[in-house]
């Protein structure tokens, strides 16, 4: 298979990313956003690669539990565990876990 279906082929693995879709996105890196794509081929191997779920809360991180709940201030009587951790997680994610305590409570 040749290299450029193979690259169409492989950004077909993202969600909502059918054939068009990913024939678009592999042209566009390659007429116009070569040094994008291989920052995104780098920090995609590594992420990939270096990625996990805490052992904790299950959210993802680069350690073995995240810093969140690693830290000294936070209270180890709570634990917000995710099966997977929403889109909007990590913009707001102490707001997520104080809605979750809130509602686990409330229950
Ligand atoms: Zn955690």
């Amino acid at each position: 298979m040749a290299l450029i279906d193979q690259l169409i082929e492989a950004l077909r693995v993202l969600p909502g990313v059918g054939p068009k879709s990913a024939q678009r996105m592999a042209y566009h890196v390659l007429e116009r956003e070569r040094v994008g794509g291989k920052r995104l081929a780098d920090v995609l191997a590594q992420a990939v690669e270096q990625i996990r779920h805490c052992a904790r809360c299950r959210d993802f991180s680069e350690t073995e539990v995240c810093a969140i709940c690693a830290s000294a201030s936070r209270d180890a009587h709570l634990l917000c565990a995710v099966d997977r951790p929403p889109i909007v997680w990590r913009s707001n994610r102490r707001r997520a876990i104080a809605a979750c305590i809130s509602s686990c409570r409330a229950a």
